[in-house]
């Protein structure tokens, strides 16, 4: 399921709903409640596309965290 951004225009926080496409352009309400959001253009990944090569690093499974000693 693809995720959408949105901005709250009340608070100016912004959070992150994971919605069917179908739903994509409905209202949500951001997490204090208000209704007042925006949907930002995010980086869906639109399956095979080829602007999906982006500047993400490919984090390779395990985590950078493990291996350099920081977690016990
Ligand atoms: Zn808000």
């Amino acid at each position: 399921m693809p995720r959408y951004d949105f901005r709250c225009r009340t608070c100016g926080d912004t959070f992150e709903l994971s919605r069917p496409m179908a739903e994509s352009s409905d209202p949500a309400a951001c997490p204090a409640g208000h209704d007042d959001t925006v949907k930002l253009l995010s980086t869906v990944a639109v399956g095979g596309a080829a602007a999906s090569s982006g500047p993400a690093p490919a984090s390779g499974g395990g985590g950078g965290c493990c291996g350099g000693g920081c977690c016990g």
